[in-house]
């Protein structure tokens, strides 16, 4: 059987499980000092706004949601072609996700279309920074500006991704990010929230903890969405060396731009830094799963991120007519640019594709 590349590696080693053991020793396992200090070593990664460690990448979109203030009636904008937790989190805090179209170069919710999808009710908007790449955040800030509308960031997949110098999580009134393992960095499962404004990180923090700030004090009615000890001490871990991974996604990336032929590689935005949490081809001239089916069988994993536009899950079961994001869905082909590739794993996978692509065309 020929070696498979897989599609994602996450990457845990000593230092990670020293860790975790220090932590385990130390007895102080529920956040305690390794959560405040991934915090502000988070925040380095922010422009210094303030970082809120959560449990997952889908309550710190919850909890920003509410400690913003979304609640129900409240429609927020975000774009179909994503993960389903960016949708699910409006729904969670109460309101309604409203679909617009993505762009096809960057496969990023399109500025016109969600400006095209403001009503009386709208009271946000959510670009996703899909695979890695900002999304348009100039004009969105302006959008937000001109109606008045709070600008959230879905940063689960762009840790230290930037636009114009500014990194992503810096540009909204709130971003998330996940640190799940598949993620660009992770600490096992864990969200962080990032906002400038004192009043949503401090709302966060008590959300995260049963609405208390002093002990048996509760202000309001919160969850439980801490995160552990345990995981922000991996988190410090693995955050000390994303810098260096991302520098190897972006190399690997470049090496797949300047050899792949036959399939539409991902551009980059004029003054965007793309980190690459996924490699997303576009297959155009023959069908993407037989396409999958057969780089698989030659050792090349991939995989369809996302296979069913959210508006169309059971979840919603929408009918909209969102031309671009049924496209991509149907097209789109991410292929492994992990930062365990060895050169030998990248000339194999551009040598298959190659020939795959030149085969069926
Ligand atoms: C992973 C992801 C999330 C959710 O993060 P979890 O940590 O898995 O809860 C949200 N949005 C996007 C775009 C994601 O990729």
């Amino acid at each position: 059987m020929t070696e498979m590349i897989p599609a994602a590696k996450p990457i845990i080693g000593d230092e990670e499980r020293e860790a975790v053991d220090r932590v385990l020793r130390s007895g102080m396992i529920a956040g305690g000092p390794e959560v405040a200090a991934f915090e502000s070593e988070f925040s380095e990664l922010v422009s210094g706004r303030h970082s809120i460690a959560v449990n997952s990448g889908t309550s710190a979109l919850h909890m920003a949601f509410v400690a913003a203030g979304i609640k129900a009636g409240d429609e927020v904008i975000v774009p179909s072609f994503t993960f389903a937790a960016t949708a699910n989190s409006v729904v969670l805090a109460g309101g309604t996700p409203v679909f617009a179209d993505i762009e096809q170069d960057y496969f990023n919710m399109d500025p016109k279309a969600a400006e095209a999808a403001i009503t009386p009710r709208t009271r946000a908007l959510m670009p996703v920074h899909l695979y890695g790449h900002p999304a348009a955040m100039r004009e969105y800030k302006d959008i937000a500006a001109r109606h008045n509308l709070l600008l959230f960031e879905d940063a689960a997949q762009a840790h230290a991704a930037a636009l114009d110098d500014i990194p992503v999580g810096a540009w909204g009134v709130a971003a998330s990010f996940s640190f799940y393992p598949t993620k660009n960095m992770t600490s096992g499962e864990g969200g962080m929230v990032t906002t400038p404004c004192d009043h949503i990180a401090r709302k966060t923090k008590l959300l995260r903890n049963q609405g208390m700030e002093k002990r048996y004090e509760n202000e309001i009615a919160g969850y439980n969405t801490r995160m552990t000890d345990i995981h922000a001490a991996i988190g410090r871990v693995q955050l000390k060396k994303l810098a260096g991974w991302t520098k190897q996604r972006q190399d690997n990336a470049k090496f797949l731009d300047d050899n792949l032929k036959g399939v539409v590689v991902p551009p980059v935005a004029p003054g965007a830094t793309h980190v690459y949490h996924q490699y997303t081809i576009r297959v155009v001239d023959q069908d993407r799963d037989k396409f999958a089916e057969e780089i698989g069988k030659r050792g090349i994993g991939s995989g369809v991120y996302y296979p069913i536009p959210n508006h169309r899950l059971p979840s919603y079961g929408l009918t909209l007519d969102l031309p671009v994001t049924e496209q991509v869905a149907k097209q789109c082909l991410s292929l492994p640019v992990h930062p365990s590739l060895s050169q030998s794993d990248l000339e194999k996978i551009v040598e298959v594709i190659n020939s795959v692509a030149s085969a069926g065309a």
